[in-house]
């Protein structure tokens, strides 16, 4: 199956991401992590998004596109994607399906952790004393958060109309979201998992694999 996850910054959708692609064996795609490690490679795409990246504003939509293809069409990642980060509006949404569509695929589920504001300053401040992030500034952490919700919420809608979306309380602690997220997953069908045996210290020990998602 293939994921696509929303969430403001802060909102613990890395450790989630995290614990999906652990538990489900799926392959996260971040469009941020591809194009920074574009600029970090110092590749010809790298230098031409440097400036815009640092800047803040959006990619070119074909550019994302290009970098995202090259993971759909690979079948090592067929139906095994989580997408983050992407796609960030309704073109980029059109071209996600247009894109999967080409390699026989869809979008199977849409998350977005809900997290109010509030919560938000609170982890932040709660991180800064621990990291001492300078980045993490309180100003510059509400701006994220009202820039993503405005951004986001056209898209958001449209998953909603689709029927894709189940917007996941991300208040709660993180065990309770990793698990509400993981009946949701298993609840999917299409699923394909086999219980294997094991002996360990004398003791029998059945372990479910999860193998591939046909959906
Ligand atoms: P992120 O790590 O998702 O916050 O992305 C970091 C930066 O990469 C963003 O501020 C954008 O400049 C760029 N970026 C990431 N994803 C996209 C996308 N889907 N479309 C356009 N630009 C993107």
């Amino acid at each position: 199956m293939n994921i696509v996850i929303f969430g403001p910054p802060g909102a613990g959708k890395g450790t989630q991401s995290n614990f999906i692609v652990e538990k489900f064996k799926l392959h996260q795609l971040s469009t941020g992590e591809l194009l920074r490690k574009e600029i970090k490679n110092r590749t010809n795409l790298g230098s031409q998004i440097e400036s815009i990246i640092n800047a803040g504003n959006l990619v070119s939509d074909d550019i994302v596109s290009d970098l995202i293809e090259k993971y759909i069409s690979d079948k090592t990642y067929k139906n095994r994607l989580i997408f983050d980060g992407y796609p960030r509006n309704l073109i980029q949404v059109k071209n996600l399906d247009n894109l999967l569509k080409k390699y026989d695929q869809k979008i199977d589920m849409v998350l977005k952790l809900s997290v109010s504001l509030e919560t938000i300053k609170r982890r932040i401040s709660e991180r800064k004393d621990l990291e001492k992030r300078v980045d993490d500034n309180e100003k510059v952490a509400i701006k994220r958060f009202e820039m993503y919700e405005k951004n986001i919420e056209p898209v958001i809608k449209f998953y909603k109309q689709s029927n894709l979306l189940t917007v996941i309380n991300g208040e709660k602690p993180i065990t309770e979201i990793s698990d509400e997220i993981s009946d949701l997953i298993e609840g999917f069908k299409g699923w394909l998992w086999e219980i294997r045996q094991y002996k360990y210290a004398g003791k029998q020990i059945l372990i479910k694999i999860w193998l591939v998602s046909q959906g």
